[in-house]
């Protein structure tokens, strides 16, 4: 069994099966749940390390997140693999992931040595005043399941790198990745009690968290109904918090676009990674010249899409992630057929495994009013919405209570310059999918998607440090 890490020790459990959703006869591991004790053992661990980690030399945590990022990358095929095992989406797309997270951990360790202030003149003669950024002490980690080795790091890097103490708790249904993940930066050499890992039920071991008067920051991934509840507790205990939350992205697609870029660009953002991303478009908002051509070469490409195994080779969609979230999606389906709209795929492929397989679905002939086209369903589900011009287009982009990815086809300067001045989203693409984003950039939303500082890249001091400013007379 694999056991929680709790003020450096490897702690058992009740173990809990990680099953494949590729085929659910296979079980990747068993995972200790922590209860909500174990949580609290976990804080006041963090508590007691954060005093002398918050002062450790820029040296010792260089080079434990250095040593992370070489064993992530040295064991990308294999970690690739436990991921896509227990996640579903395809094996290259595992590794990938699997790359960025060490990418993530190098990157902040070089950030490690760029820790850095200002010093200012003060408006009054014969004072000085230095702005510093300091930790901001314990801080919760809180996973959704769909990036469990990406979303962790860029979480846990940052945190260690500016001197706070960790509790992550990932999501129940990915823990063999976040296992992995704890384990090698325990072994790097991260003193007892610096991260601990939590594993378990949101309701047990998260709520724990979110009741815990020891946590001073929370960082939180995940849907909007949680992410509520991550804000009243952390506002009732003065609580520093992030959400990143759910998403509608919108991608339109203009009479100029190149047909095959807008066509890819829908295929990638609506359906890789079986459209579980929170970046993902399900809203593919097309102008009336193109419409026609589009929705038959988008519609080619869903049907003749590959659905299977996440580690067979030819895959290019995996399974719905579990029976909950396959249930969801054939609910949402069911509604869009209510709703008016056609269907194009959509249907459960018959294949040998028993796992949560299902084909992508296209909505052709929507509106923007309908529940398809407004609520995250967070599957292989897109519609397309027919409109008049650039105008309309970029009012039905943005006529959604989320505002986190919005991406644009066209070959036109003046759309393309307008769109990403006017679209109202944390991020912007142009002629690109609206997921997948480097890791040195800020990453987050607007709107309903996302509430605090931004994630990754520099931007990621402004919530894992607490600046002060100090007034010296000389
Ligand atoms: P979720 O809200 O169900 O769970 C997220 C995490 O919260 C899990 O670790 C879960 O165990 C925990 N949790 C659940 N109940 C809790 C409680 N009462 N107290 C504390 N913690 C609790 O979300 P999910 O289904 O794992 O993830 C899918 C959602 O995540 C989608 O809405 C998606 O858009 C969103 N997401 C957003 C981003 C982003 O950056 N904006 C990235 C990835 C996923």
């Amino acid at each position: 069994m694999h056991g929680n890490l709790i003020d450096g020790e490897w702690v058992e459990g009740d173990a809990t099966p990680n099953v494949n959703p590729s085929d659910t006869r296979d079980v990747v591991g068993h995972y200790a749940s922590a209860s909500a004790a174990d949580a609290e053992r976990a804080i006041a661990a963090a508590k007691a390390a954060f005093p002398a980690w918050s002062r450790s030399g820029l040296l010792e945590r260089h080079a434990i997140l250095r040593k992370a990022a070489d064993e992530i990358l040295a064991r990308k095929e294999e970690l690739g693999r436990l991921l896509a095992r227990e996640e579903g989406k395809t094996l290259a797309e595992g590794i990938g992931e699997t790359v960025r997270a060490g990418q993530i951990f190098d990157f902040f360790a070089g950030e490690v040595l760029r820790l850095s202030g200002e010093t200012l003149a003060s408006v009054r003669p014969g004072i000085g005043i230095e702005v510093t950024r300091e930790p901001v002490g314990v801080v919760g980690l809180i996973t959704p399941w769909n990036f469990p080795v990406a979303i962790p790091a860029w979480k846990i890097a940052p945190a260690l790198c500016y001197g706070n103490t960790v509790v992550f708790k990932p999501a129940e249904l990915v823990p063999g990745s976040a296992w992995a993940l704890v384990d090698i930066l325990h072994r790097a050499g991260l003193p007892r009690g610096v991260l601990n890992l939590v594993m378990g039920k949101g309701s047990v071991v998260g709520q724990a968290m979110l009741d815990s008067p020891d946590l001073d920051a929370l960082s939180f991934t995940g849907s909007v109904g949680t992410g509520r509840r991550v804000a009243l507790a952390s506002i009732e205990r003065n609580r520093k918090f992030q959400l990143e939350m759910g998403g509608k992205n919108p991608m339109v697609v203009l009479d100029d676009a190149d047909l095959d870029v807008a066509v890819e660009c829908a295929m990638n953002s609506a359906f890789y990674s079986t459209g579980q991303r929170c970046t993902a478009s399900s809203r593919l908002i097309v102008t009336q010249a193109i419409h026609d051509r589009f929705v038959e070469a988008l519609s080619e490409r869903v049907l003749s899409a590959k659905v299977g195994d996440a580690l067979d080779p030819g895959t290019q969609i995996g399974p719905v992630v579990d029976e909950r979230q396959l249930a969801q999606d054939l609910d949402y389906i069911a509604l869009g057929r209510e709703e008016g709209a056609d269907l194009v795929g959509g249907t459960r492929p018959n294949l040998e495994k028993p796992g949560f397989y299902l084909r992508p679905a296209l909505f052709v002939g929507a509106d923007n009013g309908m529940r398809i086209a407004r609520e995250e369903i967070f599957g292989p589900v897109a519609a397309v919405i027919r409109v008049k011009n650039y105008e309309e287009a970029l009012a039905v982009a943005n006529d959604t209570e989320f505002g986190l990815s919005s991406g644009i086809c066209t070959t036109s300067l003046k759309h393309a310059t307008h769109f990403k001045r006017n679209a109202q989203a944390g991020m912007v693409m142009v002629n690109l999918p609206t997921a997948g984003v480097d890791f040195h950039v800020p990453f987050g939303g607007r709107k309903g998607s996302s509430f605090g500082p931004r994630e990754q890249g520099r931007y990621a001091a402004e919530f894992f440090t607490t600046v002060k400013t100090a007034y010296t007379l000389a």
